[in-house]
């Protein structure tokens, strides 16, 4: 079996190579897809959910960071495009796809119209922070629920000990 992405896979052909991976692994694929875990959401998901109040805004369309401005632009452009369509709204709000930033992509977004842009950097954003390179509080399964309440009072960022790596900087090429 083949797994590499660069065979130019469909959605379906990558759903079975997940599920056939699954299957090797002894995972419960059918309990996955049931759960929704490591899915995406629906055109019609994301339709009803911004029409209850949930905000949904860039991440570039395919997940990936061009480090060329055409491309770049592209996929902001395509990503604003789709989710207007299923919202009914302009996002203006950017979030750096697998935390990968550089200040090439500074200029690029500020020419798109977008006003904020969150690293999976860990930290506070204060009155000096760049708008375009937020750090946050990235909560996942591993994390404890006392780690996640420091973080909500700022206790966290005040004792945290050792912080992750800034994340995957990405100098300019030129
Ligand atoms: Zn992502």
């Amino acid at each position: 079996m083949n797994l590499s992405i660069t065979q130019g896979l469909s959605g379906l052909e990558k759903n079975g190579v997940a599920r056939r991976l699954a299957d090797l692994l002894g995972v419960d694929y059918a309990d996955l897809v049931q759960k929704r875990i490591l899915q995406l959401m629906g055109t019609q998901e994301i339709a009803e959910l911004s029409r209850d109040g949930v905000d949904f805004q860039l991440h570039t369309h395919r997940h990936c960071m061009p480090n060329d401005e055409f491309l770049f632009q592209k996929e902001i452009e395509e990503n604003r495009t789709c989710l207007r369509g299923m919202s009914q709204k302009d996002a203006v709000h950017f979030c750096y796809p697998s935390g990968f930033y550089g200040q090439q992509f500074l200029p690029w977004l500020k020419a798109e119209g977008v006003i904020s842009a969150t690293t999976c950097d860990t930290g506070f954003a204060t009155s000096r922070t760049n708008a375009l390179l937020l750090p946050r509080f990235v909560d996942t399964s591993g994390r404890s629920e006392l780690d996640f309440e420091s973080w909500l009072t700022g206790a966290g960022d005040f004792l945290a000990i050792r912080r992750a790596a800034r994340q995957k900087y990405i100098p300019p090429t030129d």
